[in-house]
């Protein structure tokens, strides 16, 4: 059994992006700059932005941090992504989800211009991702595949069952595994809270990608030995052992799951890490894009 370190591989990505950075700095050329919206003060979401800043910060991009009210209206918020969208020095930006409740989510990702939507969640890069094109593939996702590719995992021919159908992992990641080329090429199963036999399902399944948030939910009778296991699932589980008070649970039940996996992935260490250099990887394609569009 393999664990894809997805720290390990994450420090990697983070190592390559610095050093190319440090290359465009010697050449004077301007760095990736990401900005990154938030509205209001939820805990979660300050603590995911403030990552996201950071590791800007740590591999030489420029990164600015927009911080708007709770009470923050959605003309208001639409007419920031319009300065945002116009503004040549950003090359790239995201909007923290979620927002508070008098804002339409739709709206807002709709208003994101395209060549600037680094999280990959505007229709258009959706589309895109569906046809096969070049575009920003949402960084959970993202982060998946460079974990198969690096680690070499065979998905040509295999059978994936993802579990959930969200639209930021669940659903574009049976997209991608269906897709043609590596990884790729696999034969897909969506399934979701409707799905009558996910056992059936998961016993059949080469490849299980777990994107639910049910802690535990994936059981060593419900996979077949040698299954590769993508754990998504990042859930609070109260803990007072833990001086914060709780630990971090994934879908999957790990210690009996992994005894009969080929490769599986820790939580926490596997996807999570994994998204924010995605995160940074897309903000460098942005600033590649931007740069060849006005040369
Ligand atoms: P979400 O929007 O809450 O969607 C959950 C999906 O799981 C839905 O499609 C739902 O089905 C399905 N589902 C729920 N209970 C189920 C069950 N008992 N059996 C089968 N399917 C079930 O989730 P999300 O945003 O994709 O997040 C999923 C998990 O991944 C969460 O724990 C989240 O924290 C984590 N996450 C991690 C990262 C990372 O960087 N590692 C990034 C994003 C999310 P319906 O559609 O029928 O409701």
């Amino acid at each position: 059994m393999t664990i894809l370190d997805g720290k390990k591989v994450s420090n990697q990505i983070k190592e390559e992006i610095t050093q190319q950075v440090a290359e465009m700095k010697a050449r004077g050329e301007k760095v990736p700059h990401l900005a990154a919206v938030l509205v209001g003060n939820d805990g979660a979401s300050l603590t995911y932005v403030g990552s996201k800043v950071r590791a800007c910060e740590r591999i030489g991009f420029e990164s600015t941090l927009v911080k708007m009210p709770e009470t923050t209206s959605e003309e208001e918020l639409l007419k920031k992504i319009e300065e945002l969208n116009q503004n040549d020095d950003i090359d790239g930006f995201i909007v923290q989800l979620p927002l508070p409740k008098q804002i339409d989510t739709q709206k807002v990702l709709l208003a994101v211009d395209p060549d600037k939507d680094v999280d990959g969640f505007h229709p258009m890069n959706f589309g895109r991702m569906a046809l096969e094109m070049e575009t920003f593939i949402p960084a959970t996702p993202f982060g998946i595949l460079e974990m198969l590719e690096r680690y070499e995992v065979e998905t040509s021919g295999k059978h994936t069952v993802v579990i959930g159908r969200s639209h930021i992992v669940g659903r574009p990641m049976s997209i991608l595994m269906g897709r043609k080329g590596f990884p790729g090429n696999s034969t897909v199963t969506l399934t979701h809270s409707r799905t009558k036999n996910i056992k059936e399902m998961t016993l059949q399944a080469d490849i299980i990608i777990t994107a639910l948030g049910v802690p535990g939910f994936l059981k060593a009778d419900m996979v077949k030995e040698g299954v590769v296991v993508i754990d998504v699932g990042i859930t609070r589980v109260p803990d007072v052992t833990r001086d914060r008070g709780y630990r971090i649970t994934g879908d999957v039940d790990f210690e009996n799951v992994s005894k009969k996996s080929s490769f599986i992935t820790p939580v926490p260490g596997g996807v999570g890490p994994m998204t924010i250099a995605m995160l940074l990887k897309n903000t460098l394609l942005a600033r590649a894009r931007h740069k060849a569009a006005k040369a």
